[in-house]
Parts: C-alpha cells; sequence; structure tokens
C-alpha cells in the first residue's frame, strides 16, 4: 500500500482546518477528566471540548446507552413522523427540569441549528424581520447564526447576511430601547462565554425580559454553553431567576454526541404545524443514539450532584490562582472561567506551556487575552489541586 505518511501528516493533507495553527495533538482515549495520546501523555481537560464533557468522558452509563440503542435502531425517519422512545424520555427529562411554561422540544444536530430553528420560529410567531442580538455574542456559524454574531471580524467576509439585525450593548440599559414592536426576538446568552466570560449584571437579564413582553418579543436564551450545570445551577435562567419565552441547547445536552434543541412553549411550537406545514424539516435532528446518550448524561448529573459543587470549586480555583503574579484577573460563572493575562501573545505561550504540563485549554473567540478553564463537573478536589499545580507551573514558566 502507499505510504500516506504519518497520522498527522495526513491531518494536515487531507482534513480542512479552520485555523493556521490547530493544537494538533492526537487524542486516542477519554475517560473522566484526562485525554491520552497515542504515546502515553495525558492532559488534563480544561476545556471539556467547549462545555460539552460535563459528565466527563466515558462515563458508563452513557456509553451502554449509546451500546443498548444503537442496537435498537439507528436512523428511521425525518424528525417528528415515528415514535422514537430516546427522543421522547429526553425531552421529558429535560423539561421536567425547566420552568413549566419551557414544555415544548425540537430536537436538532447542533447549537447553530438550534438558533436557526429559534430565529425562524420568532419570524413565523410574531410576523416580524427585526431581529436584536448583542454585541460580543457567538450564536454559531450558519448563515442566520452568523447574522446574529456580534462581532464584525467574523462576519465581514460572508455578506450578505440576513436583513434588519440590531446589536445591542450587552449590560446597557439604555440599548434595550432600540427593541420596539417591530422586532420578532431577542438572541442572548445569559453570560458571554466567548466574549471571554462576561456575567450579566444584576437585573439586566430581568430588563430584557421586561422589555421584550413590553414590546411583544420573543426572548431567545441560549443556553448552548451554560446549560447541564456549568454555571452552579442546571441552567443559568435559573441561576438568574428569568425565564425567556425560548431556550436553545446542544453541546452537553447529548452527553457528548451531537445534538442540539429548541424549547419553549407548546403553544409557540405549535406554530411548525401551519403556514406552511412542516416549517422545520431535519433528517438526522434527534437521532436516537443522541438522545439515548443524553438521557443517560442528564439522569448522571442530576443525581451526582455535581452541579451543587461547581460555585464551591470555582472558589477554589479562584483562590488558588488568584495570587500568581501573571493572572491580572478571573472572571468565572461557575466552572466557565477566563484567567486574564494581558496579551494573546501570553495566552498563545500559555497553551503551549499548559500542554507540555499536561493540560489541554484554549482561548475565547472575541477574547485573545485570557485562557479557558472549563473542565468537566466531575472534577474531583484531587483533580482539581492538579489542575492548579499544573497551572501555576505553566503560569511560573510564562
Ligand atoms: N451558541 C453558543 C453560546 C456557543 O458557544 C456555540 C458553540 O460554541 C454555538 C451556539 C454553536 O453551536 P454548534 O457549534 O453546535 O453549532
Amino acid at each position: 500500500m502507499k505510504n500516506k505518511g504519518t497520522i498527522r501528516e495526513q491531518f494536515f493533507a487531507r482534513l480542512g482546518q479552520t485555523s493556521p495553527s490547530p493544537l494538533g495533538i492526537e487524542i486516542q482515549k477519554a475517560e473522566g477528566v484526562f485525554l491520552h495520546s497515542p504515546s502515553g501523555k495525558r492532559y488534563i481537560d480544561l476545556i471539556s471540548g467547549v462545555s460539552v464533557s460535563n459528565v466527563g468522558h466515558a462515563r458508563p452509563e452513557v456509553i451502554q446507552a449509546i451500546e443498548e440503542q444503537a442496537r435498537n435502531h439507528l436512523h428511521l425517519m425525518v424528525y417528528g413522523e415515528v415514535i422514537q422512545s430516546p427522543q421522547v424520555h429526553l425531552a421529558g427529562l429535560l423539561t421536567d427540569n425547566l420552568p413549566a411554561t419551557l414544555n415544548s422540544v425540537y430536537f436538532v444536530n447542533s447549537g447553530s441549528e438550534a438558533n436557526e430553528a429559534a430565529l425562524k420560529l420568532a419570524k413565523r410567531i410574531t410576523g416580524r424581520g427585526k431581529i436584536a442580538c448583542f454585541r460580543n455574542a457567538y450564536h454559531g456559524s450558519t448563515h442566520g447564526a452568523l447574522s446574529v454574531m456580534g462581532n464584525e471580524t467574523f462576519r465581514r467576509s460572508f455578506r450578505p447576511l440576513l436583513p434588519d439585525i440590531t446589536a445591542l450593548r450587552f449590560n446597557c440599559l439604555q440599548d434595550l430601547e432600540l427593541i420596539d414592536r417591530h422586532t420578532a426576538c431577542v438572541i442572548v446568552e445569559p453570560v458571554q462565554a466567548e466574549a471571554g466570560v462576561r456575567l450579566p449584571a444584576e437585573g439586566f437579564l430581568q430588563s430584557l425580559l421586561d422589555r421584550c413582553n413590553d414590546t411583544g418579543t420573543l426572548l431567545i436564551f441560549d443556553e448552548i454553553q451554560t446549560g447541564f450545570g456549568r454555571t452552579g445551577s442546571l441552567f443559568a435562567m435559573q441561576k438568574y431567576g428569568v425565564v425567556p419565552h425560548m431556550v436553545t441547547f446542544a453541546k452537553a445536552l447529548g452527553g457528548g454526541m451531537p445534538l442540539g434543541a429548541l424549547v419553549c412553549g407548546r403553544e409557540l411550537m405549535d406554530a411548525w404545524k401551519t403556514d406552511p406545514v412542516l416549517g422545520h424539516i431535519t433528517t438526522f435532528g434527534g437521532h436516537p443514539v443522541c438522545c439515548a446518550a443524553g438521557f443517560a448524561a442528564l439522569q448522571v448529573l442530576l443525581h451526582e450532584g455535581w452541579t451543587g459543587q461547581v460555585a464551591e470549586k470555582t472558589a477554589f480555583l479562584e483562590k488558588a490562582l488568584a495570587d500568581h503574579p501573571k493572572v491580572i484577573e478571573t472572571r468565572s460563572a461557575g466552572l466557565l472561567s477566563a484567567v486574564e493575562l494581558g496579551s494573546s501573545g501570553k495566552v498563545q505561550d500559555m497553551i503551549r506551556l499548559l500542554l507540555e504540563e499536561g493540560a489541554m485549554a484554549d482561548w475565547f473567540l472575541y477574547c485573545d487575552t485570557a485562557f479557558r478553564i472549563s473542565p468537566p463537573l466531575c472534577i474531583t478536589q484531587e483533580e482539581l489541586e492538579f489542575t492548579v499545580r499544573v497551572v501555576r507551573a505553566a503560569l511560573d514558566r510564562l
């Protein structure tokens, strides 16, 4: 057989890359909070696949659910036509753990798709065309999601995008007046993750909801990163005490498998059925294996009590890093932390040093002066102490 080069050479030759310098390390196995390379090097996972692996890697219940469902059946039919018990079970468990008004689930494959569905449904229900979003928001890379991305650098080359988008300043009460009776919806991350972990000011999300209610505008929370325990509540909406009209999930929803969802009230969801019929169609959305994995992961999360430990674990990490002279500040929404170093050069070096020391971390899309610490929520005290040793060792060498 023709020599095709090492796996690394093939990775660069045969796969599309989206950055000139991907991490480019090979991972062969992942278990708990650790990632293992073929050469036996071990990395503690400080990314969780960007807030995906909340229950840790290779959790036996999740693997078992995947195996069992794969034996029962894989894909059967486009979404919504045939009764598939994994979808029904996950939708039931999810809505049981959400405020009562969020009682109907539409499954898709990803976060971007969940947001596409939410924007479309809001336009269909309100009959309005204007959409509001926030500066420095990230909602995905498809055309609709990109249109509500609050960063021109990433949008510029892909115009024309959706028309009539208004980008508001996060935490700016004055900008809420730009939401009016022509606005179909406002989409917001309750905590702006890719902006480098920007928390909502006290009362801001409530004021946003009030303004939406006053103008007949639908409020969409994008809980794709903040969901499933990450911020210390099962969902950030519970932490901040504000219930939106719609919420989108993905990432940790599938327990490591690709899955997204739009959740809203039944009376809103029913709009997909008419004008036109089949208002939103997906072939693979709510894939039974992904739903089975998501159901098992959510059961584990609810059973293990890690969500309740998030605040304590975050406080430990913050305190243990605070006195290091290289750390300017740490911003955290639970186990979603941005450690501010002040320059992108330092962050690049830090990521490389962390890999050498045995940890995988990354930066933020719109904040290249801070690196991310968002480990699986199952991280133990011993593993947290190990994290601190590794991060401090890398900081010392910076
Ligand atoms: N919304 C938020 C807040 C995200 O962080 C992401 C992904 O990073 C998305 C949406 C898009 O999700 P996906 O990559 O699954 O399309």
